[in-house]
């Protein structure tokens, strides 16, 4: 299957014309009524710490995107190529391995697999919270940890590394900042008050990520102004489209069909 990329613009007077009159409406209660009239109907489910993990291909370990010096994706980092996928079309970052012959070795060097670069626009990372955050959309929900949308949704296209740390990305970079802070003071046994304070801020970061439920179209590069752009490909008669799916997961939710075994 053909992954879809996201679109680069021409997107906003469509999205200026999908949400003329619905500009407030809560992202999960449009989407549910869309899911409602598809066919076969589908259904929102929260995903699990147990479901979420196993989506991931990686745990972010570093704060950073690029490499100053070599401007190549740091290890670990948001834009990781060996949890998100290479950056050259069938290579390796360190080009031992390169065109369609090695395709799907594991470089043993730079430990990138040499794949498409679309694959950037499949494969999540995660950050692991050092402790249980409410779901800023739903307080009964809490997360261990939070999938990170794939690196090629947050850049220019898969692969082209011009991102900006003011979008996604550096509010994906505060999040993983913070849970740090706050992991750093539970393993030094800091004062109560500091944690307290600690988890305050991680939880306004994660709350930022993800926008505010009611959030107006175009303020903000969130998870929530994200959503509404893709829930404008939604076509009742075709599969979600993957940029919805990405996006949902992202926000701790999944899609699954209407007519499966409820959840025991
Ligand atoms: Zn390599």
């Amino acid at each position: 299957m053909q992954p879809a990329c996201p679109p680069k613009g021409g997107v906003i007077e469509a999205e200026r014309t999908a949400l003329q009159g619905t500009p407030t409406m809560d992202p999960r209660t449009r989407i549910e009524a869309a899911l409602a009239e598809h066919d076969p109907p589908w259904r929102l489910q929260w995903l699990d710490a147990t479901e979420l993990r196993a989506r991931s291909r990686g745990r972010i370990t570093n704060a950073h995107g690029l490499n100053h010096r070599t401007l190549k994706p740091e290890r670990g980092g948001l834009l990781c190529c060996r949890i998100f996928g290479p950056v050259e079309e069938l290579s390796c970052v360190c080009t031992k391995y390169q065109g369609p012959n090695h395709r799907g070795i594991t470089c043993e060097k730079c430990g990138v697999e040499v794949l498409e670069v679309s694959v950037r626009c499949e494969r999540f990372g995660h950050i692991e919270l050092p402790v249980g955050v409410p779901h800023p959309w739903d307080d009964t929900r809490s997360f261990e940890a939070l999938l990170v949308l794939p690196a090629g949704f947050r850049e220019q296209s898969p692969g082209d590394l011009r991102v900006d740390l003011r979008g996604l990305n550096g509010l994906y970079q505060r999040v993983y900042q913070r849970a740090e802070a706050l992991a750093r003071c539970i393993e030094h046994l800091a004062p109560s008050l500091i944690v307290e304070h600690e988890t305050t801020l991680l939880h306004q970061a994660i709350a930022r990520l993800f926008g505010r439920p009611r959030q107006r179209p175009g303020t903000g590069p969130t998870l929530t102004a994200h959503l509404q752009r893709a829930l404008l490909e939604l076509d009742a008669s075709r599969p979600p489209p993957s940029t919805l799916v990405a996006t949902l997961a992202a926000l701790g939710l999944t899609l699954e069909a209407a007519g499966s075994p409820a959840e025991p």
